[in-house]
């Protein structure tokens, strides 16, 4: 194969690019992770993590993929038999659902179309209808990363606590962590979801928990077998910036580099910046004249955005030749919308002219494909992002 110039564009909802510092700050020595040294990159990466979550409760990391932290959050508070109701709003909403089916919880999915997030006031009806109070958690994905549709977290909470539920408010934030607002203490969120290969800017290897006092409650008074994802050990070891198993020690070296990135730049301006790109990235599309996948305005993501591919054209194989042709890597459709739509990723380490390249590869890559558009979509986001204040830069 010939040397390909130029940089590869990893423009998929995860794994992102990482930056150049979090890679040097991972290219170090591995230490002993039962010596002195260890325990203060452990309090450091545990610390910090508290403050990217918001919550002054407990964070847990996992040396697994995001996966694995869906597993540690049903397995300490449900039990066989459990009842948990969940939201469709999407392949990763669909996933963990099957999961706890696997662990033999019940759990109960509110339908959805994959063109939005959750909607408060179904949620607040179901649990209504659950007079015996048995369903023990609600599960929401806050970031559906294979839609590009967010949930209004904050107002699920609201709904759970007008329906006077007691039932704990699971969120996998895996996709939105670090990219869009999340407030795990402020929204009353009991077990938050996360991974490292998204908003984080790390690579794939690490996931987290954040857990409320409730929950952890929840999973000391729970019969569940587990072991490995077991809270517990985990939290009382972690009290000194220990893990009871060897961690991902350089993971950890790249993750309090990342969190020192995301407050220095301010993380209001963080999530200001996703925003604008995502706003950006909208007006291509609507100039194209293509079609984005969430209708509900005020859920459209800010991490990714999922492009609706004219009736009779393959996503997949235009993703082929963008990748071909422009050295772009695009997110594919999941499942329901496997070869319907394709994904743009505009999350972590990325700048105007990082999107602009993008979407200039997309709509170049349209042509290229023979799929019918209108064109001047990058135009149109050139022109967005020229009228609007640059987070951190203009403002
Ligand atoms: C990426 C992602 C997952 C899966 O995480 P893995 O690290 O691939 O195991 C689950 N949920 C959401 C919303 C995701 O974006």
């Amino acid at each position: 194969m010939t040397h390909v110039f130029g940089r590869h564009f990893l423009q998929i909802p995860g794994p992102s690019p990482v930056p150049d510092r979090v890679l040097r700050a991972m290219s170090q020595q591995v230490i002993d992770h039962r010596g002195p040294e260890f325990g203060e990159l452990g309090l450091k990466a545990l610390a910090g993590m508290k403050t990217i979550f918001k919550t002054e409760q407990d964070v847990i990391i996992y040396p697994s993929s995001g996966t694995g932290a869906w597993e540690a959050a049903l397995a300490n508070v449900l039990k066989e038999g459990d009842r948990v109701l969940m939201y469709e709003t999407g392949h990763f909403a669909t996933l963990w659902k099957k999961m706890a089916e696997k662990l033999g919880v019940r759990a109960e999915f509110i339908g959805g179309d994959w063109r939005s997030g959750a909607d408060p006031d179904q949620i607040e009806q179901h649990l209504r209808a659950d007079s015996a109070h048995e369903i023990k958690a609600v599960c929401v994905v806050h970031n559906e990363t294979s839609t590009g549709s967010v949930s209004p977290i904050a107002d699920v909470r609201r709904a759970m606590d007008a329906a006077g539920h007691p039932a704990l408010l699971m969120v996998d934030s895996i996709s939105g962590l670090a990219s869009i607002d999340f407030r795990f203490d402020e929204w009353g969120v009991d077990v938050a979801v996360s991974g490292s290969q998204k908003g984080l800017m790390l690579p794939p290897g690490i996931s987290f928990n954040a857990v409320s006092g409730k929950a952890l409650e929840a999973a000391r008074n729970n019969g569940m077998r587990r072991s490995y994802w077991d809270w517990q050990e985990m939290v009382e070891i972690n009290g000194k910036g220990y893990f009871p198993y060897t961690p991902a020690t350089n993971m950890l070296y790249g993750l309090v580099e990342a969190i020192d990135m995301l407050h220095e730049e301010g993380l209001d301006t963080v999530f200001a910046r996703h925003q604008r790109l995502a706003a950006a990235t909208r007006a291509a599309v609507r100039a194209w004249g293509l079609e984005v996948l969430c209708n509900r305005q005020g859920h459209e993501s800010g991490v990714l955005t999922t492009v609706m591919m004219p009736e009779g054209h393959s996503a997949d194989a235009f993703r082929a030749q963008a990748l071909r042709h422009y050295n772009i890597s695009l997110g594919s459709g999941l499942s329901k919308v496997a070869d319907k739509v394709f994904r743009i990723g505009h999350l972590g380490d990325i700048n105007d002219l990082t999107l602009v390249g993008a979407l200039s590869g997309v709509e170049m890559a349209l042509s290229k494909a023979g799929v019918p558009h209108e064109k001047g979509g990058v135009a149109a986001a050139m022109a967005h992002l020229e009228s609007t204040p640059a987070p951190g830069i203009d403002a």
